[in-house]
């Protein structure tokens, strides 16, 4: 076996189990650890003396411990006092192991890294990472910034921080050598270089400067990105070619009858693309389109018009929204829409039990013509009987595996052919993706564009507040509130950690809720159960939850017309994209509205620009362009926050050069080398946005 595959299992504690765990994240070897790239980097090259730590800044901290107090109550919490004689910091941890009694014992020296904050105590840090110095040391601090990794749940960041660390040490050592796949290309560049500068930059203008500056090696990394990209559409494509759907022609004339009874009429936008999916429907190349449209531009009558063209046609459609308040929202609209027309939906989600499940299946079974619900629509016991169009809501929320099982619910094979008959697919998102960049990413899809807002919006206005301002944002709260209408606190993810992300929101909540007692204030995070999130989610819409403060489960489309401001903590750690998401939370009401992007300062020149650009403009077009050519590094690598920008190196602003030579690079490659590149840099089908 050649080295470069050397198995996770030669790594020091990996097992089975934590295989596993990497094979999730498509890691099957040691040298694929080095191709799973930073979200961003941490400054541990320094200690602060804690005379010096700001609120809202991270920081790496040294001293002893002086006090520690289990606190008791509804939830137990552990307090540590820290002082490095300039001053004293609070440790705070919610959910406490006796392994960390021990590490945070009165006398022991410990170094601390985390982000510092107010807290009932002044100044403190939750759930720091620590270290401990044994007495008369101190381990030397790194010369490089500290990569974060994405991960997944049960793998914990610094564990695997420390095996892509061990890879890059066999690599330095040339213990692992990497496949080459373009080396016979006679491009310049190293491989080995630009990894080792990615995960271990010295600083992270260093790294803007290697990417900006068309860096040979780092060019090398894009091109082979480039390359594994093309070569796996056109294995994709290939596959294609053999399947069909049915012609869906409205013999009936509902989607006309659907246009007419609306109370408003469509945009031209509307017009326009309701226009490019009836052409596609007619036919038997089966649609695969990609409908873009910012919030609130009226997605969802465009679908409507695409299930009734298809029922119009005697057809099955089925249409799936990723969360229960969402398909919900979608039922009460089509239901509204379609029972004049005499078509009632069926819906089916988790929640859909017993009697009424029984009844639901049967009905699609039996071929009921309009199907609405969750992922419970994937489940194996759902059978169609003839669904032949599938529209997805807020696409980038399902895996690929999941809307590959609904497609085949309406697959079959005609054998004497040997052809393959497929549901048109139609996807909706919101996040808008600029054109070059959906051309490759979603590379396959066809896409449609609603560029125009009903009439009648006002845009929402946007400030940049330092998160040091916290108290006059309360204050701002405490107006908003107090002329009847309702706030989001969003506090984004922190860490990989979800459980971190859902205590950092409950720590906010409290402190809130001590601030503004007067008010209901609700607490929605991504650990609770989805019963407790919509009861939460409808509490707030019908008002009796005044503010709510969440973590980013809110992104996805839910409608409180009332909630007229929003508040987004470390928007500095969020996509453009995302943010425009969240902002379109608010606005949507008669009411003006109002966005405050906080940040953590100081806030480097390039994020600056990055959050300007939400002042500057709602369009959320011209915020993903802003959002590709401005992302910095770090911001760049953070492409799972970003959702759909799936690119990991190659930046198509600056490597249309790169692209350019695509074809002539894979024209000289062998299947081996292809075979290389596909798994190194596409994995399983999962990098495409295909449906
Ligand atoms: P999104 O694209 O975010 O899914 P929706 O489809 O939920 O947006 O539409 C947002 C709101 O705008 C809904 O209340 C919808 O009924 C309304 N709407 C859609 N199209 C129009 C239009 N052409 N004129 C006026 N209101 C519209
Ligand atoms: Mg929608």
């Amino acid at each position: 076996m050649s080295q470069s595959i050397a198995t996770l299992e030669s790594l020091p504690g990996v097992g089975p189990g934590i295989a596993a765990k990497l094979k999730s994240m498509a890691i099957h070897s040691v040298a694929d650890l080095l191709f799973h790239l930073p979200l961003r980097y941490e400054d541990r090259t320094r200690i602060t003396p804690m005379h010096l730590l700001q609120p809202g800044l991270d920081a790496q901290v040294e001293g002893r411990v002086l006090d520690q107090q289990i606190r008791p109550g509804r939830r137990r919490s552990l307090m540590v006092v820290l002082t490095d004689d300039t001053a004293q910091l609070v440790l705070r941890f919610f959910n406490f192991y006796p392994n960390q009694l021990k590490l945070y014992a009165v006398g022991n020296r410990l170094r601390c890294y985390g982000e510092v904050r107010f807290g009932a105590g002044g100044l403190e840090m939750v759930h720091p990472q620590s270290q401990l110095l044994q007495p008369g040391q101190a381990p030397p601090l790194p010369d490089h910034l500290s990569a974060v990794y994405p991960t997944t749940a049960g793998l914990g960041a610094q564990r695997l921080a420390g095996l892509i660390n061990e890879s890059l040490t066999r690599l330095i050592s040339g213990d692992l050598v990497l496949e080459d796949p373009l080396s016979d290309c006679g491009l310049p560049g190293a491989l080995k270089t630009a990894l080792l500068s990615i995960h271990r930059p010295d600083s992270l203008a260093c790294l803007e400067d290697l990417i900006d500056g068309h860096d040979p090696n780092i060019q090398r990394l894009a091109l082979e990105e480039l390359c594994a990209h093309h070569l796996a559409l056109a294995r994709l494509n290939q596959a294609r070619s053999k399947q069909f759907a049915d012609q869906l022609i409205d013999t009936n004339g509902l989607a006309a009858s659907l246009i007419g009874q609306l109370p408003f009429a469509l945009t031209s936008a509307q017009q326009r693309v309701i226009d490019e999916i009836a052409n596609n429907l007619n036919s038997n190349r089966p649609m695969r389109r990609l409908l873009q449209g910012d919030v609130g531009s009226g997605k969802t009558v465009v679908a409507a018009s695409a299930a009734a063209q298809a029922i119009g046609a005697g057809a099955q459609v089925a249409i799936i929204a990723p969360t229960e308040i969402l398909a919900e929202q979608h039922r009460t609209s089509f239901t509204q829409w379609f029972e004049p027309l005499g078509i009632t939906p069926v819906w089916l989600a988790g929640k859909v039990k017993g009697k009424a499940r029984a009844e639901a299946l049967e009905a699609i079974a039996g071929g009921a013509p309009l199907v609405i619900g969750t992922h419970a629509l994937f489940q194996s016991g759902v059978e169609f009987k003839q669904l032949r169009l599938v529209i997805v809501d807020e696409q980038h929320r399902f895996g690929v595996h999941q809307r590959l099982a609904l497609a085949e619910k309406g697959s079959d094979t005609d054998r004497g052919q040997r052809r393959q008959r497929i549901p048109h697919q139609l996807v909706m998102t919101a996040t808008p993706i600029p054109r070059t960049l959906a051309m490759t990413a979603y590379a396959g899809l066809e896409i449609s564009v609603i560029d125009e807002l009903p009439p009648g919006r006002k845009p929402v206005t946007t400030a940049l507040i330092p998160q040091q301002r916290r108290t006059e944002l309360i204050e701002r709260i405490r107006l908003a509130l107090s002329e009847g209408r309702q706030a989001y606190w969003v506090c984004p993810l922190i860490e990989q950690s979800d459980v971190l992300e859902a205590e950092a929101a409950e720590t906010t909540a409290q402190e809130l809720k001590k601030a503004l007692p007067e008010y209901s204030i609700g607490l929605i995070h991504g650990r609770m159960k989805p019963d407790q999130k919509q009861a939460i989610m409808s509490d707030f819409k019908s008002g009796h939850i005044q503010l709510l403060v969440a973590t980013t489960v809110i992104e996805v489309g839910v409608d409180v017309p009332n909630a007229s401001l929003m508040l987004i903590e470390n928007a500095e750690r969020l996509g453009l994209s995302q943010l425009h998401q969240l902002r379109g939370r608010v606005g949507r009401g008669s009411d003006q509205s109002a966005c405050v992007l906080m940040y953590k300062s100081p806030l480097g020149e390039r994020a600056r620009a990055r959050l300007e650009t939400m002042r500057e403009t709602t369009d959320g077009f011209r915020i993903a362009e802003k959002d590709l050519a401005l992302r910095g590094p770090g911001e760049v690598l953070g492409t799972r926050q970003t959702g759909m920008l799936r690119f990991r190196i190659a930046r198509l602003e600056r490597d249309a050069a790169l692209v350019e030579q695509v074809p002539a690079v894979v024209e000289q490659l062998n299947a081996e080398q292809t075979e290389i590149l596909i798994h190194r840099w596409v994995g399983e089908a999962e990098q495409f946005g295909d449906v």
